[in-house]
């Protein structure tokens, strides 16, 4: 699953902190659920992946974000680098 999603999460080369793989903008503070636990998802590593707290409470037990955080670096939502499963 996470392969689908093509995560670069450490965007920067030496970055210490990863950045938030749905909006690549914020520095992940959590670990998400790709599939959210009241749909059954496990912390895996297929199933995990890191969020920052704006894109995890917009998320909440949808497939993917809502909402694009203030602060996101693309003027496009959803981005291009989600894969196409997660937008329909
Ligand atoms: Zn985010």
């Amino acid at each position: 699953m996470l392969g689908a999603f093509n995560i670069g999460v450490n965007a920067a080369s030496g970055s210490i902190t990863p950045l938030c793989s749905y909006c690549r903008s914020n520095p992940a503070q959590a670990v998400d659920h790709v599939s959210s636990k009241s749909h059954g998802g496990d912390l895996t590593a297929g199933n995990t992946t890191p969020a920052c707290t704006f894109c995890n409470s917009s998320k909440k037990d949808r497939i993917a974000p809502l909402n694009a955080p203030p602060s996101c670096n693309y003027k496009e939502w959803p981005p291009p680098w989600w894969p196409e499963w997660f937008t329909r």
